[in-house]
């Protein structure tokens, strides 16, 4: 099985794509993960990456392609995939088709993920990083103040720079000007599975496994 999750920052992109790599035992490819790595492990892209991640902006799409051409041809995803971030510009989404004819059996299924702006804006506002177990949790979450509901450990969420309000708004401008027309490329070419997620985690996913063929 071969997923693209599309959808505004703050969405739930990474939240619905976790569920449904542990549902259908595929991988989930996220491209702001991997370049929060490298931004992490200070490698070469990370440097690249670090100033250009914190302003809102895109990593420039040629290296965003050789990230995607050799993640998408490793072993480990023969059984499947589901890509979150990627492709962010209809550039992208072409090279993507051009990186896809080269993998054997390809059949994509694209799901968008919808809400308003008002939802989005206060998802990314509550939103942490656990700097312990690197995982995205929703303050909402939070049964202990402080602690991770993820690994148990105290002190370590962080905010992300790019959860910052004025990177958000930055953020959600370059998704509709260079983001959104992605979706136009992709209905004009195949059924995209279109899901409510102003909804609860649990009724998105339900929604999206209903919808799937
Ligand atoms: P995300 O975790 O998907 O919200 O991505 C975090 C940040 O990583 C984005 O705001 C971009 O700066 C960068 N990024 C992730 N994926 C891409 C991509 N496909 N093209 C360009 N930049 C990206």
């Amino acid at each position: 099985m071969q997923l693209i999750i599309f959808g505004p920052p703050g969405v739930g992109k990474g939240t619905q794509a976790n569920l449904l790599s542990q549902n259908f035992n595929i991988v989930h490819v996220s491209t702001g993960d991997i370049l929060r790595d490298a931004v992490e492990r200070g490698t070469e892209l990370g440097l690249k990456a670090k100033a250009i991640m914190e302003s809102g902006g895109l990593v420039p799409s040629d290296i965003m392609a050789g990230i995607v051409d050799e993640v998408l041809h490793s072993e480990k995803l023969s059984k499947g995939f589901i890509l979150d971030g990627y492709p962010r510009t209809v550039n992208q989404a072409k090279t993507l088709d051009v990186i896809l004819e080269t993998l054997p059996d390809t059949k994509i299924q694209i799901i968008s993920l919808t809400a308003q702006d008002s939802i989005i804006i206060d998802r990314l506002s509550h939103r942490r990083l656990c700097i312990n177990c690197n995982k995205i949790i929703s303050l909402y979450s939070i049964a202990k103040e402080n602690e991770c509901p993820e690994c148990g450990s105290k002190e370590t969420l962080t905010k992300r720079k790019d959860d910052e309000p004025e990177v958000i708004q930055q953020r959600l401008d370059v998704y509709k000007e260079k983001t959104f027309p992605v979706l136009a490329y992709y209905e004009n070419k195949t059924d995209v599975i279109s899901v409510d997620a102003a909804k609860e985690i649990k009724e998105v996913t339900q929604s999206i496994l209903e919808k799937l063929k």
